[in-house]
């Protein structure tokens, strides 16, 4: 269906107006990227079929797609991190998809085995401290916040928060759900205050002198590093970078990822949607315009990543942070984390 030039638009109208309708794609999306208009432009003008955008939080479209059940329009849900996505997959929502290419691009830790969801790009969750008062030289583990020494010191968001919940998880699968407990209780008392605002408003809080240290996915602190504004520069150059359990399983990460729909009704296009995510274009726009470390091997991430050094990564595979995550959220209640 995709025409170049006048002549070619004219034909394809003919097309629409006779007998094929356009293709289009109903993505419902979770992300709260701007970046993002970039990845569905590109994945339109790569393949002609236009995209019906629905957004919501990943809670609210899995609902969505519920309530609408055999007849809803939804053919591929994206949204951020593994626990949401295994939510979805739990709700029912996705079906299984066999591609070949996507089976070759997406690392096997990164994907639902059964081709329910697939990862597109990582984010780390990174240990980010105040450079003027802590020495990397003191940080080491996830596990070591939850010593005494850094009382009062620590900002982290509040556990109804899936990229803690995730964090959690993973420690769960590291140590058991004991372990887990005790290191959140160790958190909660070293806590610069009770958990209040998103990743970047830790970051804010650390540069002004709340707290020295803090945990935060790599793209926020990459995107105040690049920013324009000469405030929110300042916050990122007063902070330092830590990437924790280097000598043991490795850094946390998560995905951004996506799945088709059960019911959907355009599952070729979604499939190609799903294609477009691991083609070399849209790993660029995640590594370029959201600063996500790209999914699949051979791609560069962004320069302000390169610049902060290679790290080891947890190699866990991420449905466990699914799996874990109704211990995971009994554990952090259990243990006072609001
Ligand atoms: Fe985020």
């Amino acid at each position: 269906m995709q025409r170049k030039g006048m002549l070619g638009l004219a034909f394809g109208l003919a097309l629409v107006a006779g007998s094929a309708a356009a293709q289009e794609l109903n993505v419902y999306s979770a992300r709260h990227y701007p970046s993002d208009e970039q990845l569905f432009a590109g994945f339109t003008k790569a393949t002609g079929i236009k995209i019906n955008l629905i957004e919501g939080s990943a809670e609210q479209l899995v609902e969505r797609i519920k309530r609408e059940g055999k007849s809803s329009p939804a053919d591929v849900l994206v949204t951020v991190d593994a626990g949401n996505l295994w939510r979805a997959q739990q709700a029912g929502v996705f079906q299984p998809v066999k591609s070949e290419q996507l089976e070759k691009l997406i690392p096997a830790n990164l994907r639902e085995p059964a081709g329910h969801w697939f990862g597109f790009a990582t984010r780390a969750r990174v240990i980010v401290y105040d450079k003027a008062k802590v020495k990397p030289e003191q940080l080491s583990t996830y596990e070591d916040l939850a010593d005494p020494k850094w009382k009062g010191q620590v900002l982290i968001r509040s556990s109804g928060n899936i990229y803690n919940q995730s964090l959690l998880a993973s420690l769960i699968a590291a140590h058991g759900p004991e372990k887990a407990e005790a290191w959140a209780k160790g958190i909660v008392a070293n806590m610069a205050r009770p958990p209040q605002g998103g990743d970047t408003d830790q970051l804010k809080a650390v540069a002004a002198g709340e707290g020295t240290i803090a945990v935060s996915n790599t793209y926020y602190l990459a995107r105040l590093a690049s920013s324009s504004k000469p405030e929110e520069k300042a916050v990122a150059d007063k902070l330092g970078v830590f990437f924790p359990n280097q000598n043991d399983r490795g850094t946390h990460v998560n995905i951004s990822g996506a799945g088709v729909a059960a019911n959907a009704p355009n599952k070729d296009a979604a499939v190609k949607f799903l294609e477009y995510m691991a083609s070399p274009e849209a790993q660029r726009i995640f590594a370029d315009a959201n600063n996500e470390f790209p999914a699949v091997a051979g791609v560069e991430p962004a320069a302000v990543l390169k610049g902060w050094g290679s790290f080891k990564v947890d190699p866990i595979a991420v449905a466990k942070y699914g799996e874990n995550n109704p211990e995971a959220v009994k554990v952090m209640d259990r243990a006072g984390w609001k």
